[in-house]
């Protein structure tokens, strides 16, 4: 099974989304890594949806990538003894430390430190801003506010406080419990919220111990400052435009985003653009015209995925919404404007004799008749060089680890193939054109690209590359 784009597509799990039917569906209509938020699921919960995702790849024999999101120092609202309440415009609503279920006079904030913070005056914004409040009243365990704007509420939606810095730890006792429960679990990419500074990524990178690839959410004005060092540290970015564009101005996130995906691209790892690309799917079963625009533009900037939050989370049409972002790339990429963009924006600088062997790779791919660039790795360095240069071809990665084949599920263009260890070059040829062949790349006397490096099973050392013919026998 492969699929006929570049362009990688995550979905978010959630209470629309959580049968093993479903999952599998919206994995056959083209989703190559599922989302599980930890600020939403039970460990019970999260266990099971893992399960139910394993067991699809086993039976589709492809990688699925699992990312987990950790929900940081989040504030969020408790639940209500209805599923949702409206507030309307110029009503009071008090915030409080009440456990007891909310209703549309109040509702708990179970985070004491933000009742020392909050100031009458302040401005207070709820799911992702669609529901703003002003504080006229505040003491150490409760907020009267008056509705600023009102609309629907409902459980365990994230407050902003622009106004405040908040006094939160990066990862609270919650993101530790779940860190070490999903690691253990098996899950390939661990995003983190509301990071600030490089320190906050090296501790989860430390508390992960290689079980998974870090993942930076880029949300707060603070880690748009030092991108540079968190970029250096983080094993790919996320632009998480719902908290982003509540914390800053909503028309500095169209650049900030285009910024953010180049200087990934510069640096080789893999980034997301996430939050709303779809989001009137969440009730219609066909998007706007502004959506498909929006989920192309991330496409022609050269994201390596975009990602359904509340379209698969808790919409009506997961599974349309997976297809339509993937009908939206087949078109996009199939654009010869799409080519020259990808082409003229290629900004890398090379160091090493791998970033030399890739960009030659993609370059023999320009000339060439070839069907594929198939790359051989161990720590999935090499697949990501490949994958920034862009080729016009797919790019086939084969690892020996499993782990390896589900973390590349996220990069552009990427198909992964978990192999034996190869010990020889003329083993690797043989392998790599055996796989083509069985992936469908193409068949006999097409030629594919192989890269590899030599001697075999040492870590960075890509160093050959060679044009052979798929011979089949
Ligand atoms: P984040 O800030 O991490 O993106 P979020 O609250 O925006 O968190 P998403 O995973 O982006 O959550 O989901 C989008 C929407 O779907 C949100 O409004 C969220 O409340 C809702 N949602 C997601 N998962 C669940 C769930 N398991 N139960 C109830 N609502 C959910
Ligand atoms: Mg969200
Ligand atoms: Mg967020």
């Amino acid at each position: 099974m492969k699929r006929q784009r570049s362009l990688k597509i995550v979905a978010t799990l959630g209470p629309a989304s959580s049968d093993r039917n479903t999952i599998k569906h919206m994995f056959e209509a083209g989703v190559d890594v599922f989302r599980l938020n930890m600020s939403h699921g039970s460990h019970d919960k999260v266990g099971e949806l893992h399960a139910h995702i394993r067991s699809i790849e086993e039976e589709a024999a492809r990688p699925i990538g699992i990312i987990v999101d950790l929900q940081g120092p989040k504030l969020r609202c408790g639940t209500f003894a209805n599923a949702s309440e409206l507030l309307e415009t110029g009503q009071n609503f008090r915030l409080d430390l009440d456990p007891a279920d909310g209703d549309a006079t109040r509702v708990c904030v179970p985070h004491p430190e933000i009742f020392e913070v909050l100031a009458p005056g302040m401005t207070l914004l709820v799911n992702d801003g669609k529901i703003r409040l002003r504080v006229t009243r505040s003491t150490s365990d409760f907020a009267d506010c008056e509705v600023m704007t009102g609309g629907t509420i409902s459980g365990k939606k994230g407050i902003n406080v622009p106004d405040a810095v908040l006094p939160l730890a990066a990862l609270s006792q919650k993101d530790l419990a779940d860190l070490e429960f999903t690691c253990n679990l098996g899950v390939d990419w661990l995003a983190l919220s509301f990071v600030q500074q490089s320190q906050d990524v090296e501790v989860a990178r430390f508390l992960a111990r290689d079980r998974a690839l870090i993942m930076t959410k880029i949300e707060k004005p603070a880690a748009l400052e030092r991108f540079s060092e968190i970029l250096e540290v983080s094993d790919g970015i996320m632009v998480a435009r719902g908290d982003l564009g509540v914390e800053l101005p909503l028309h500095t996130v169209p650049p900030i985003q285009k910024r953010l995906v180049r200087r990934c691209r510069a640096a080789a790892k893999p980034v997301i653009v996430a939050t709303q690309m779809l989001e009137s799917m969440v009730e219609n079963s066909t998007p706007t015209r502004a959506e498909i625009s929006d989920v192309a533009s991330a496409i022609y900037e050269g994201a390596d995925a975009v990602m359904l939050s509340a379209e698969s989370a808790v919409g009506r049409y997961p599974v349309e919404s997976v297809a339509t972002m993937n009908s939206v790339a087949v078109s996009a990429e199939s654009d010869p404007t799409y080519r020259e963009i990808m082409d003229a924006s290629r900004r890398s600088s090379r160091e090493t004799v791998a970033d030399a062997i890739t960009a030659a790779a993609r370059e023999i791919a320009e000339t060439t008749d070839v069907n594929a660039i198939c790359c051989f790795t161990h720590t999935g360095t090499t697949a990501r060089l490949v994958a920034r240069e862009k080729p016009r071809v797919p790019i086939v990665v084969i690892t020996p680890f499993e782990r390896i084949s589900r973390r590349l599920s996220l990069l552009w263009g990427v198909h992964c193939v978990t192999s034996e260890f190869v010990h020889s070059f003329d083993e690797a040829v043989e392998i790599a054109t055996r796989v083509a062949f069985d992936q469908k790349f193409g068949s006999g006397d097409d030629q594919v690209i192989i890269t590899a490096g030599v001697p075999f099973n040492v870590s960075g050392s890509t160093n050959i590359v060679q044009v052979a013919k798929i011979v089949v026998t």
